[in-house]
């Protein structure tokens, strides 16, 4: 029996988790599982699955998630505390699927408690990198990268040594614009925006894949969860999602994993580590795929993947300046406040005005996202007067 919790059950990585772990119940033991705001869902989920303790992050809604536990042995609590409790209690694996920064609290204290850490929030280590790097080697806890990008790698490089290691190659769907003209970007709603070719993911992420801000956040995690230096770490457009990313080795051997893209594969891995279990998702069919292409990324049309890289390279801050700007533009471009393309303008400019020393901690952090989001949100306010 493995005993997991779940931070951001009730999201797509969530679901997912649960959904796994409902099949295979024999298996695993639910310790904790956490939501930002919807009581009745996460309530559904520790019934069904016996969890010892469910946290709403939204103190408001404690007594909605009492209300529905009622009857179960399941301890409801409610605030940030009490979701770090959830990622430092019981469990041997915790799943840590908030979306943004506001997963970085509890993702560090799983970290900092040792557990094994299956990480699907990569804003948190975009942000934190080498204070959560650092903090695993010190207590020996182990980083299971949940995205199918990373999972890719990590199987692709197991049992390797990373002297032999000459470069990864990150692939991208390219989204839902890949084709789309420069004036048809600029003009994209939310609607389209969200409405990803591949992939049935949070609104967030998948603002993300079009703007291809997420390939720019999974370089910087594929960065601090490997080791190696931007230009060792290659982008492939890659329009049909089977090859979920590449490891070029010294002798010129690559190797990669495929798969339908489907977030169960990753997740599994991750859930039954260093073994595997079965998934419903949809096995390949090569021959029925018939075709597998390839094209170098747009960084004209797609800026925000230039933006990534000069954070990347820049260091210290940026990381965490790149992030939470863009969070804060995601959010107001889905809430119909800017423009497509504002995304990425907001994000260059938050990065020129950056002049923040390294943080030192999770509270500098934090300091770096709340003066962040505060700026944009000011230059947002001007855009839309
Ligand atoms: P989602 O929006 O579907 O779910 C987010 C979860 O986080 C929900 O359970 C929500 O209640 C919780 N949450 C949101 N804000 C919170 C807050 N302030 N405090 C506490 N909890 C909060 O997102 P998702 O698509 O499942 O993505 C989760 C993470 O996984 C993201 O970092 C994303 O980049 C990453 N990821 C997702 C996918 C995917 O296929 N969905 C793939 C790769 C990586
Ligand atoms: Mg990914």
């Amino acid at each position: 029996m493995r005993k997991v919790s779940i931070l951001g059950a009730t999201g797509s990585i969530g679901k997912s988790t649960l959904d796994l772990i409902e099949r295979s119940s024999e298996e695993f033991e639910v310790v904790a599982l956490t939501a930002a705001v919807n009581a009745e869902a996460l309530a559904d989920a520790a019934r069904r699955t016996n969890a010892k303790l469910a946290v709403i992050a939204d103190e408001s809604r404690l007594y909605v998630l009492r209300d529905a536990l009622k009857g179960t042995s399941c301890q409801a609590a409610a605030g940030v505390e009490a979701l770090v409790d959830a990622a430092t209690g019981d469990a041997d694996l915790v799943m840590a699927a908030i979306v943004g920064c506001a997963g970085l609290a509890p993702t560090m204290a799983a970290v900092e408690a040792g557990k094994t850490v299956a990480l699907a929030n990569k804003e948190a280590l975009v942000t934190a990198g080498d204070l959560m790097t650092e903090a695993a080697k010190a207590s020996g806890s182990t980083l299971l990268p949940v995205d199918s990008e990373h999972n890719a790698i990590f199987q692709s490089l197991a049992g390797s040594r990373s002297e032999d290691v000459s470069r990864i190659i990150l692939t991208a769907s390219g989204g839902p614009f890949r084709t789309a003209t420069s004036d048809a970007i600029d003009a994209a709603t939310p609607a389209q925006a969200v409405a990803h070719p591949n992939w049935s993911m949070g609104a967030k992420i998948s603002v993300d894949s079009a703007t291809l801000m997420n390939k720019g956040l999974e370089l910087i995690e594929a960065h601090y969860l490997f080791g190696l230096p931007s230009e060792r770490i290659d982008i492939l457009i890659h329009p049909q999602s089977v090859i979920h990313s590449l490891v070029e080795y010294i002798d010129g051997s690559v190797l990669a994993q495929l798969g339908s893209p489907d977030m169960r594969i990753p997740i599994a891995y991750a859930l039954a580590y260093p073994a595997r279990m079965p998934t419903p998702a949809q096995k390949l069919d090569l021959a029925s795929i018939a075709r597998l292409d390839f094209e170098e990324p747009d960084t004209t049309r797609f800026p925000a993947l230039r933006l990534a890289r000069e954070a990347l390279e820049e260091g210290g801050s940026a990381p965490a300046v790149l992030n939470a700007a863009n969070e804060v533009a995601v959010a107001s471009f889905l809430g119909g406040e800017i423009a497509f393309p504002d995304i990425s303008r907001l994000v260059e400019t938050a990065l020129e005005d950056n002049g923040r020393q390294a943080p030192q901690s999770i509270e500098d952090v934090y300091e770096i996202d709340r003066e962040v989001r505060s700026g944009v949100m000011a230059m947002i306010k001007e855009l839309c007067a």
